[in-house]
């Protein structure tokens, strides 16, 4: 069975960062980049807020750049989904794509956090049939086209410009009366002329023969003036956040109640002696690319200091 002296668990910007630090400083770190290589950054059209980069970067170009960082100093990068974990002794066991077993000294978790859905059984019946949770894949095929975007925070606004820019007609479906958006996105959708926000609305349902056709919405629900309404469109996007990847630690670690891995304060360690959590998967305040970043590199620092302790 292989023995790796520091694993660390996906590939976003804090997996990356973690591995540069480890890398650099001689753990001879092991990296299993997880179902989305990048991580969650790939779904986005563009970064513009990471230091570094005066005229943005395309994510995939950003996640390029860190691998290929951490990969100069010795990193080992494989491809494979951790499937289980055991922290229940001293050394590390860990499975890779249900098959392989490897034991670690120290595991860096940097799993990050999926899209949410809504939870409707139409979800599921149009799922890879016009329901989607990234514009930014599958944008394209709705060329010319109406589509939907759900929520009201910086990612649905961002998500409903990029569709603005190829389809015909962008709905955005907003819970509340306003948009939770930073300043700057509410502006750059107000400022599209194509994207029409439809506030106070929820989805009840998709409709629609083999796929997406249409959704009824309802207005103001539990009020005076609550109505049904029915808007046609051809895709449909979810844009209501994200949970963090952490059932496969459950058994293991404090896990708060929305699924983010508890760490201890000002610090990447988890209740397992030798473990650490860094990324979206322990940050429940953030979320940012740059804070994901800092935290790999407090994990790989505070790997290291464990470590040398051993
Ligand atoms: P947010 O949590 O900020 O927003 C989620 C949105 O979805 C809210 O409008 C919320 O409504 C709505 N929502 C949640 N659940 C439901 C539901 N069941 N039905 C309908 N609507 C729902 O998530 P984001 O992914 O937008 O952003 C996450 C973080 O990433 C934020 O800190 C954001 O600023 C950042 N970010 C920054 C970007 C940038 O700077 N360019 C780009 C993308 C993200 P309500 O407001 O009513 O709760």
């Amino acid at each position: 069975m292989e023995h790796i002296k520091c694993l660390i668990i996906g590939s976003g910007p804090a997996g990356y960062t973690a591995a540069i630090y480890a890398s650099r400083a001689n753990l001879s770190p092991v990296l299993y980049e997880g179902l989305q290589a990048g991580g969650q950054l790939m779904t986005t059209t563009e970064v513009e807020n990471f230091p570094g980069y005066p005229d943005g970067v395309e994510p995939f170009q950003m996640m390029d750049d860190m691998r290929r960082q951490a990969e100069r100093f010795g990193a080992e990068i494989r491809s494979g989904v951790v499937t289980k974990a055991d922290f229940s002794s001293p050394v590390k066991h860990v499975w890779v794509d249900d098959t392989t077993e490897l034991t670690a000294d120290a595991v860096i978790i940097a799993t990050g956090a999926s899209a949410k859905y809504l939870g409707l059984q139409s979800e599921k019946n149009y799922a890879g049939k016009g329901v989607s949770a990234c514009a930014t894949c599958d944008g394209f095929f709705y060329r010319k086209k109406t589509v939907a975007v759900v929520g009201g925070g910086d990612t649905a606004c961002e998500e409903a410009i990029y569709l603005a820019g190829l389809c015909q007609k962008v709905y955005m479906i907003v819970r509340k009366n306003y948009l939770r958006a930073s300043e700057i996105m509410q502006k750059r959708v107000e400022a599209t002329a194509n994207i029409e926000v439809l506030y106070e609305h929820n989805t009840l349902r998709l409709t629609g023969e083999g796929k997406v056709q249409g959704a009824d919405l309802v207005f103001r629900k539990g009020q005076a003036d609550e109505k049904e309404v029915h808007i046609a469109i051809d895709g449909f996007f979810l844009a209501i956040g994200h949970k963090p990847n952490s059932d496969l630690f459950r058994e293991w670690l404090d896990i708060d109640e929305t699924g983010y891995i508890v760490t201890e304060p000002d610090s990447t360690r988890t209740k397992v002696e030798g473990v650490f959590a860094a990324g979206d998967v322990a940050d429940p305040h953030f979320r940012q690319a740059i804070t994901a970043a800092a935290s790999g590199c407090k994990a790989a620092i505070e790997a290291e200091r464990y470590l040398a302790s051993k």
